[in-house]
């Protein structure tokens, strides 16, 4: 057993700690502000082939281990948790299903320029009446034919060129969904065997029949857009199903698996990013005569702070060195993303605490804070959804007497 970082694990951590202190945070106000984070950041990310971390060098990735990738993840988020958003999409829900299921001919075309953030991507399987209950999901692909004859009678018929699929439906709170040229999308191709019937696909944005609904107006990481997707008889040609057809759910599943490594890792930044602006403060403001630092009930917020977010740390770094040794780590990557997550909006309560009334105020981070770290326990499943993980993981384990 090591807890020590290897030679491209520090390396990493000083290049994104530095980059994240002099590129993202003076920018991270503005971009709470006008709710974009410019284009230019996302080319210097892309520059320091953060967009792509764990994707092999061959598909333009950096080729690092996904340890790597959280502690990139970890220093972004500590600056700006919208931009870190954006990158932890891209890695986690776009390069890396499609690095696991494509084909080499996907990976040359989609997953190399992906990688190099030269093209960003985005995961569309959230809909209006399937959020935790992914099995719910409508949105439908119907196989073309020359004769218009579905291979699905739950499904319309499609008359087409006879080698594709047409898609229909509508697609909730896609992170990315504006900016990504490519959406991995989740529909049923066999409505009669449930989540067995659900197929993924890669699309292209400029696919005809597809079109960006509503705008979420959110809470926080407000400059990460959150968008509907429309598909409105949108051809795809059959090239572009990712895996086999029925694949779909556990496609999702097993991206949602790494996807949780990534949030664990945003929500220990934004935590961390929490318990530096409140030890700072706590020095400097002085009532009764001293530093409230001096006073025992701030010194026992700032300890509990600073013991959950390494406990977090610890249960994010586990989780991905468990995936890189190719370990099972499903049930350590939900229980760091609940733990992570939870302690995240802890921390952002607590340091908001700290700053009395001056952290309810635009003049300090920690509004920003404590908005964005609010997301942390719902996206990418929810903590009740990591709990029922754990849960089934563990008596999976369990074994009969
Ligand atoms: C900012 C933002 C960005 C997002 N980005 C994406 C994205 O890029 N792609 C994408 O596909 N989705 C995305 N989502 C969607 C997100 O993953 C869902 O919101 C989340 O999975 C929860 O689904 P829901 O909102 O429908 O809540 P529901 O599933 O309706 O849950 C409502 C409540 O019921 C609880 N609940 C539900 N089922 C159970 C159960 N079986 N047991 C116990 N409790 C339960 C939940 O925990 C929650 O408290 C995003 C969401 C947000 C807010």
């Amino acid at each position: 057993m090591n807890f020590y970082l290897t030679e491209e694990q520090k390396m990493i951590q000083q290049l994104t700690r530095k980059f994240a202190s002099d590129k993202v945070r003076p920018l991270s106000e503005k971009i709470d502000a006008t709710g974009d984070v410019p284009s230019s950041l996302i080319e210097e990310i892309a520059g320091l082939g953060l967009m792509g971390i764990t994707t092999p060098e061959e598909y333009g990735g950096g080729g690092m281990d996904t340890v790597c990738y959280v502690i990139a993840m970890e220093e972004i988020a500590s600056a700006c948790a919208s931009t870190s958003t954006i990158v932890t999409v891209n890695n986690s829900l776009v390069c890396e299903p499609i690095f696991r299921y494509g084909t080499e001919e996907q990976k040359r075309r989609f997953l190399t320029h992906l990688a190099k953030g030269e093209i960003l991507g985005c995961f569309a399987l959230t809909e209006a009446g399937a959020g935790s209950d992914v099995p719910a999901i409508k949105t439908s692909a119907v196989k073309e034919n020359k004769e218009g004859l579905s291979n699905n009678p739950l499904t319309p018929f499609v008359k087409g060129e006879g080698d594709g699929y047409i898609l229909n439906g509508s697609k909730l709170f896609v992170s990315n969904g504006k900016r990504a040229q490519v959406v991995i999308v989740f529909a049923v191709t066999d409505a009669s065997k449930g989540h067995r019937g659900i197929s993924a696909f890669i699309v292209e944005k400029k696919t005809p029949g597809l079109s960006i609904g509503r705008v979420e107006e959110k809470l926080g990481i407000k400059g990460s857009e959150t968008v509907e997707l429309i598909f409105e008889r949108c051809r795809i040609p059959k090239e572009n199903l990712l895996g086999q057809e029925g694949d779909g759910f556990k496609i999702a599943m097993n991206t949602l698996d790494m996807g949780r490594i990534g949030i664990a890792a945003q929500s220990v930044g934004i935590a961390q990013a929490c318990l530096d602006e409140a030890t700072k403060y706590s020095v400097k403001r002085v009532q009764f005569g001293k530093p409230i630092a001096q006073l025992q009930a701030i010194q026992f917020m700032i300890a509990d702070m600073a013991m959950e977010i390494e406990a977090a740390r610890l249960l994010t770094y586990r989780a991905a060195y468990m995936k890189d040794k190719g370990l099972k780590f499903v049930k350590e990557a939900s229980m760091a993303k609940l733990y992570a997550s939870e302690t995240a909006n802890k921390c952002a309560y607590r340091a908001l605490q700290i700053h009395g009334g001056y952290g309810y105020t635009k003049d300090f981070p920690l509004e920003r804070y404590y908005r964005d770290a609010r997301v942390t326990t719902l996206y990418e499943g929810t903590s009740e959804i990591q709990r029922l993980t754990i849960a089934k993981e563990l008596l999976k384990e369990q074994k009969p007497d």
